[in-house]
């Protein structure tokens, strides 16, 4: 039998004995705890709909263009010569999961993860809306197709598509801006054939999703779940049964002393199970498929309250708490994971205070010996590349800072940058033959953005043996 003590191991809850798939009707949540993310849901659902449409500076709060490789982080925008910095932050970012992880275990899933925020409180609320609770939901699967049914279904579908394709616009306008979002639904679509083909293929991805795999991505497809194995201790805070209380588990007898028939506190009503969206039974312990959505608690909650028995049988507690009744305890690997978690940080904003205006590569252009174009002097060709960080035009010059010769520049003599632009060209640099000691030599060169220095690059200039 699914789910009993016995046989949990064996397989996958949402699997029958022949390995085809299960289909998870959980209860309708409710209690302390569900109240308490619904309104997680709605703050973290306004800004995640609201960000990339909301400007500093005339950028987008938050926009990560792939296509273009410009990333807007609190309105700063960052280029591919920030590279590093985002290498950075995902380091810092690994990290953290770790040690959140390590303290919290996943938590993160229950209440922040867009595909459960989605899942249990946008398409789960509608389901429940139109078909009813689990036992319903449960029984229109099995009846016949009836005019009401089709309509039911037909409803249910049309709803969850065009909020897929909501969610699919707000996924474009992260990647593409909320301007050219604008412009693709404003527009004939002819004139913007591949964003409308992006919007359609990612509407049946986000409905495929929430009509049909569901629970299956938590489980199966996010790696974050699998890594729980390496990254949870004994001492990791998880939504955790407290078998020490529950067991011997028994049903509920009215007027019984439980204590003296050996019976726990478990009343074995498994509603914990019934409202579980993965299907498992947390008295089995910590597995891979809990979200830590908090539903069992509330409803086991509840059910303590029923038989006037005390909460919190289901809670957020360590393996380490439910043995011994102990505290939180701030272990040495914690400590050693946090310490570097704190040192990548400082690293990570001294980075991102250190970083200019501007960014320029200058190198010497690659197969060009030295020429003699003027008379007593050296020529050496280069190529650059500068991107404006700002949100203004900048007026950007080169200058030699070495002595001895000068920057002539090839094509535009006036380099104007608009806000984020990148602009790549060639200049020369001609020095006096006398300040050419050799086939090598360093010249420096100043990037100025008006009468400001913000940058001084180091390259070489080749000269005759
Ligand atoms: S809801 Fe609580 S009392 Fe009911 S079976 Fe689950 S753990 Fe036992
Ligand atoms: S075991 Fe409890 S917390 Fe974990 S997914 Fe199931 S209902 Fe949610």
């Amino acid at each position: 039998m699914a789910n009993s003590v016995e046989d949990y191991r064996e397989h996958l809850s949402t699997l029958d004995e022949a390995g085809n798939r299960k289909w998870i009707y959980p209860k309708k949540p409710k209690g302390k705890y569900h109240t308490w993310r619904a309104i997680v849901a709605v703050l973290l659902l306004t800004f995640l709909f609201g960000a990339p449409f909301i400007k500093i500076n005339g950028n987008p709060l938050l926009q990560f263009d792939v296509i273009e490789r410009k990333f807007s982080i609190l309105g700063n925008m960052f280029f591919p010569q920030d590279f590093h910095i985002f290498m950075f932050a995902m380091i810092v970012g690994i990290i953290f999961i770790g040690v959140f992880t390590l303290i919290f275990g996943r938590i993160f899933c229950g209440w922040v993860c867009p595909q459960t925020i989605f899942m249990e409180m946008i398409f789960r609320k509608i389901e429940y809306f139109i078909e009813g609770d689990w036992t319903k939901q449960k029984q229109l699967n099995r009846a016949p197709w009836t005019a009401s049914k089709i309509f039911k279904k037909t409803a249910k579908h049309l709803i969850f598509f065009i909020i897929s394709f909501f969610i699919s616009n707000i996924f474009l306008a992260y990647v593409i801006g909320s301007d050219d979002l604008l412009k693709i639904m404003s527009e004939p679509p002819s004139q913007h054939i591949v964003g409308l083909i992006a919007i359609i293929i990612f509407s049946f991805l986000f409905y495929g999703v929430f009509a049909f795999m569901r629970e299956q991505v938590c489980t199966n497809i996010c790696p974050y779940g699998r890594l729980q194995s390496v990254l949870l201790d004994k001492y990791s805070i998880v939504v955790a049964y407290d078998h020490k209380r529950g067991e011997s588990r028994g049903k509920f007898r009215k007027n019984e002393d439980r204590a003296t028939v050996n019976k726990g506190d478990c009343i074995d009503c498994k509603q914990c199970i019934n409202v579980c969206p993965t299907g498992i039974d947390i008295r089995n312990g910590t597995q891979l498929e809990c979200v830590n959505c908090t539903a069992c608690i509330d409803v086991c909650d509840d059910m303590m309250a029923n038989v006037g028995l005390p909460g919190g049988l289901i809670r957020y507690a360590s393996e380490h708490n439910i043995e011994t009744g102990s505290k939180f305890k701030f272990t040495k690997r914690l400590m050693g994971f946090s310490t570097l978690l704190i040192v990548l940080t400082v690293i990570f904003i001294a980075l991102l205070t250190v970083r200019g205006k501007l960014e320029a590569t200058i190198m010497r252009t690659p197969g060009m010996l030295y020429s003699e174009p003027i008379e007593g002097k050296y020529s050496n060709l280069y190529n650059y590349s500068i991107a404006n960080k700002t949100s203004n035009l900048l007026s950007v010059q080169f200058k030699l800072e070495s002595t001895g010769g000068t920057v002539q520049m090839i094509g535009q003599q006036n380099l104007n940058l608009d806000r984020e632009q990148i602009t790549e060209g060639s200049f020369f640099i001609h020095l006096d033959k006398n300040t050419v000691t050799s086939s090598e030599n360093t010249v420096v060169i100043g990037v100025y953005a008006g009468d400001e220095k913000v940058q001084e690059v180091s390259t070489s200039f080749l000269g005759p043996k």
